[in-house]
């Protein structure tokens, strides 16, 4: 069992996803929490985090953030 920082709640580890840099190789917010800041940060990229790490999430809003540039250059 892990106490999430956000909503305080005790939820077994399944409910927090994996994350190789933490002391215990889980995220500190449960995945509920995650995505609930990740949809009030990015919008449409929430359901993303289903399958994603951390890392291909920010692959995919970087790419999104160099196909905006690219298209407001081309205008
Ligand atoms: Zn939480």
């Amino acid at each position: 069992m892990k106490k999430c920082t956000r909503c305080g709640r005790l939820l077994p580890l399944s409910q927090f996803h994996r994350d190789k840099i933490s002391e215990d190789g889980h995220y500190y917010v449960c995945k509920e929490c995650r995505r609930k800041y990740y949809s009030d940060q990015h919008g449409g990229v929430a359901h993303l985090l289903r399958h994603s790490t951390t890392e291909e999430l920010e692959q995919e809003l970087a790419r999104r953030a160099a196909l905006a540039r690219a298209k407001t250059e081309q205008t």
